[in-house]
């Protein structure tokens, strides 16, 4: 059981460092400071949650000689020596069930504490206990000595006999907030050295569900196979996904996308996230997309598809039981709202979700502005460069392609008109698409100034064509003179095969280099 040594490492000693539970232990702790003390308690609450923990604080703080503030001293010889003392009495009931075991306790509990105030009986799984154990239980729960306490801890409390509810005093355990739980994990890797990034903290919390030992344990492993505990990482050993996943669900879903909502469901699908942790995680992501819909008073449209999703959602949370293919049941909710006859999105207000930062800016764009803030060009537009586009956008070029490529050029404008991008909304309003392929347009431009800004802005107007209409697009600007000599000389027969393009990118480029320094070199587009 190697793997809960951190589990057991940071198990908390006093109130102190126990997370969460923060309402019990005020109730608890103020017990101790009003000695006002019931004999038996039962915490009841899902795993890992801090039942146990509690009980032994509880405990420890009881019989401590000298108490602070309801908080166990950890200096007394009772607190010393409290893992040993024959005080606490432990036992798990999913092993010591029968009358016997009970039998035993309760001819134990006559016997005075040997050098403590208390006798203290943790009894853990208590719903385990059998019918006749809970008949020779009873009495002595009802009339224990003066000096016995019994702290009972139980996952399932409906299985707890109702006469012995009536008996102790109940104490509920909620799941572990999150944040604190990655608050607890980033002290720890400080504490032992582990290398760590704060979002795959936060993403193991979400992993461990309200549940601290499962979140120790997951730390655990990964510290044992990585010397860094990142997302990559993380989404490697343990079947997760990140908010990135879920905004290209998101996205696909705004651009009527099922190509890409399918794919992005079977890579999702295929990691193996449990469906209900999927589901809270998928409800959390899309809740806050519609706040701040709802704060940045952007596209009412888009919100009432946002309400619409989460709702579709959490009927589905409601829904899912152990039958259920529950992720068959997710793709038909989501595949619905593509082309939605109820939601009603026009391109603007698509165009105001992105540009508004609804959705987050990818590092893609970053990297872009930061070209042009150094206004260096991305390619080498050399000649030979101008005849390589031209020839791969010849490879699939179609009437077709070209149609369909006119109405997302229009859409680019508008987007570009609404967020008085100028300089790109110039080079559009001056450029006509000639030629059009699968992946590549061929622009020709009404003056040569235009021919010449815009092939220097080519990259970034590629991303930002991407950026707003989903669609990888490779362009090209020629000036009016330069587009008759490509038809006077245009063999129709020809087969075009396409053409490897790295070599034209300016790598050696101070501005990617810096975006390569701060993304890695993954996330710079060098095609
Ligand atoms: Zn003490």
């Amino acid at each position: 059981m190697d793997y809960k040594v951190l589990y057991r490492k940071y198990r908390p000693a006093d109130f102190n460092h126990l997370v969460g539970q923060d309402s019990i232990k005020k109730i608890l702790v103020n017990s101790i400071i009003n000695d006002k003390i019931a004999h038996a308690y039962i915490f009841t609450g899902p795993r890992g949650t801090g039942k146990t923990s509690t009980a032994k604080i509880f405990a420890r703080a009881l019989n401590c000689l000298n108490p602070q503030n309801g908080i166990s001293c950890g200096e007394c010889e009772n607190c010393k020596n409290f893992n040993q003392s024959p005080d606490i009495i432990e036992l798990d009931a999913a092993s010591n069930n029968s009358v016997d075991d009970i039998r035993n306790i309760v001819d134990s509990v006559n016997i005075a504490p040997t050098n403590s105030k208390y006798k203290i009986y943790i009894i853990d799984e208590v719903h385990m206990l059998s019918t006749s154990a809970w008949n020779a239980f009873l009495k002595t729960l009802e009339e224990p000595p003066h000096n016995v306490i019994f702290i009972l801890a139980t996952t399932e409390i409906q299985k707890v006999p109702i006469t012995v509810l009536s008996r102790c005093q109940r104490f509920d355990f909620q799941r572990i907030d999150k944040a604190e739980i990655t608050e607890h994990l980033k002290k720890i890797c400080e504490e032992e050295n582990i290398k760590s990034e704060d979002d795959a903290l936060a993403e193991i919390a979400f992993l461990s569900d309200g549940c601290m030992r499962d979140a120790l344990s997951i730390l655990d492993q990964l510290s044992k196979i990585s010397e860094e505990i990142n997302i990559d990482v993380l989404k490697q050993n343990y079947g997760t996904i990140t908010n990135d996943d879920i905004e290209e669900l998101y996205v696909a879903i705004l651009h009527n996308n099922l190509d890409d909502l399918l794919t992005k469901l079977s890579d999702i699908k295929k990691c193996g996230i449990d469906i209900k942790l999927l589901l809270d995680k998928m409800i959390e992501y899309f809740l806050n997309k519609a706040i701040a819909l709802k704060q940045k008073n952007v596209s009412n449209n888009a919100f009432k598809q946002l309400k619409k999703i989460i709702n579709s959602l959490n009927d589905l949370l409601g829904k899912l039981n152990s039958n259920s293919n529950g992720f068959l049941m997710l793709e038909l909710e989501l595949v619905s709202f593509i082309n939605d006859d109820e939601v009603n999105l026009s391109s603007r207000d698509i165009n105001q979700i992105i540009s508004r930062e609804i959705i987050s800016k990818d590092t893609k764009v970053d990297v872009n502005e930061m070209l042009t803030a150094n206004d260096s060009s991305y390619y080498k537009v050399t000649k030979e460069f101008i005849d390589t586009r031209i020839n791969n956008t010849l490879v699939s070029a179609s009437k077709e392609n070209k149609l369909s490529f006119i109405e997302s050029w229009k859409e680019f404008y508008t987007y570009l008109d609404n967020n008085d991008l100028k300089e790109f909304k110039t080079i559009l309003k001056n450029s006509i698409p000639q030629i059009v392929s699968n992946d590549y347009a061929l622009l020709v431009t009404k003056s040569e100034s235009t021919k010449i800004i815009g092939n220097k802005k080519l990259h970034e107007l590629e991303i930002q064509f991407k950026k707003v209409l989903n669609k990888e697009y490779k362009f090209l600007f020629l000036n009016e003179q330069e587009w008759k000599n490509f038809l006077s000389t245009y063999d129709k027969d020809k087969k075009y095969e396409l053409i490897d393009e790295t070599i034209y990118i300016n790598k050696d480029d101070n501005s990617c280099q810096l975006a390569e320094s701060i993304f890695g070199s993954n996330n710079v587009n060098m095609e």
